[in-house]
């Protein structure tokens, strides 16, 4: 049976006719299920019960299992979510001044295999469909405190997106279509590791905001800690977003996870300055998270400090992130998709 969070607008439109109804329908439908959220079809009051019944025959409105919500003490909530199929995957709840921000997967796990990244060392199982990830914010709403409103989605969670581009662009339009989710484009964030032809094809086909995950200023310790360099090396994707369609004043997103003795030195921040001349962007500078079984080490606050005063004098906005949910395992690179061992949480 197929579920409705599975169809974009257009999608939906070809069902509709396929059942031989008229096209107002499927705005109907549409806009029961991403709008209103309709947990089922006898919820759709408006459209016929006749009708009702026969989208029963062929359709369900399924969501995702919350499996556990993880509480952080600074507000942020981790929850993971069962599939179908048994996959698992996480999301998280962010609390930020002024706004909620709900960082989202686009895949269970991860095949990029970045070194400072606990998703990457736990491995790919398989790409997410359109409703598992609408089924993120859907979920996402249901453990919000009342007053609470989910501002902002970056799709940051687990997963390279760019990897699932298809089902990641159908998701982008439903959650920025006024009659879908009806998130504003700026206040959507695709992050990325850095695929180039993605990059490209994303700036062509929505206006949502993008983030990059760089972390390095040379290619031999880049490769050495994100695989992926290997096929597009740093030249090429600056080189891709000096290239990058920003409408409405908008700025990419740079993400750097500062690494002790790999990536925090002075000459690091001023290569990162000299490379990121003719990018529209500001800059996210990241203290690694640490995990069980990682390799590197935070950096102390006054190499962080040192770091972010070069790059501030040179004229650029760079805030240095305070992770966020770190006692959960919920701050960047920290998701894997499994229930934490009961030993391991704080
Ligand atoms: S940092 Fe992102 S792209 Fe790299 S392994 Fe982790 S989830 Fe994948």
């Amino acid at each position: 049976m197929k579920n409705l969070r599975d169809f974009t607008y257009p999608e939906l439109l070809l069902e509709v006719e396929a059942l031989g109804e008229r096209p107002y329908r499927a705005a109907q439908i549409y806009g029961w299920v991403f709008h209103r959220d309709a947990a089922s079809i006898d919820s759709m009051t408006d459209i016929s019960r006749e009708l009702r019944e026969r989208l029963k025959h062929e359709y369900r409105i399924s969501g995702i299992d919350v499996l556990d919500v993880k509480r952080s003490e600074d507000g942020t909530r981790k929850f993971l979510s069962s599939l179908e199929d048994g996959a698992r995957m996480e999301s998280v709840i962010i609390p930020e001044e002024g706004r909620l921000t709900l960082c989202v997967s686009s895949q269970a796990g991860c095949a990029l295999g970045c070194l400072f990244c606990m998703t990457g060392a736990a491995g790919f199982t398989r790409d997410l469909s359109l409703s598992e990830m609408a089924g993120q914010v859907f979920a996402a709403r249901g453990l919000l405190n009342e007053g609470e409103r989910i501002t902002n989605i970056v799709l940051m969670g687990m997963g390279e997106p760019l990897n699932n581009y298809g089902n990641v662009i159908r998701f982008l339009s439903v959650l920025t279509d006024g009659k879908g989710m009806g998130f504003s484009h700026n206040k959507v964030t695709v992050s990325t590791a850095g695929l180039v032809p993605g990059i490209k094809k994303l700036g062509h086909d929505t206006n949502v905001n993008l983030a990059v995950s760089l972390n390095a200023t040379t290619d031999e310790v880049r490769s050495r800690i994100m695989p992926i360099n290997r096929r597009y090396p740093i030249a090429e994707l600056i080189s891709a977003l000096k290239g990058y369609p920003l409408k409405n004043k908008k700025y990419i997103t740079i993400e750097y996870v500062l690494i002790k003795g790999l990536n925090d030195t002075a000459d690091d921040a001023k290569r990162l300055i000299r490379l990121l001349r003719g990018v529209t962007c500001k800059i996210n500078l990241i203290p690694f998270n640490l995990f069980p079984g990682a390799a590197f080490e935070r950096p102390d606050a006054e190499k962080v400090d040192a770091f972010h005063g070069i790059v501030y004098d040179a004229g650029y906005t760079v805030i240095v992130r305070a992770s966020k949910g770190a006692d959960i395992d919920a701050a960047c690179g920290q998701l894997r998709g499994r229930r934490a061992v009961p030993d391991r949480v704080k």
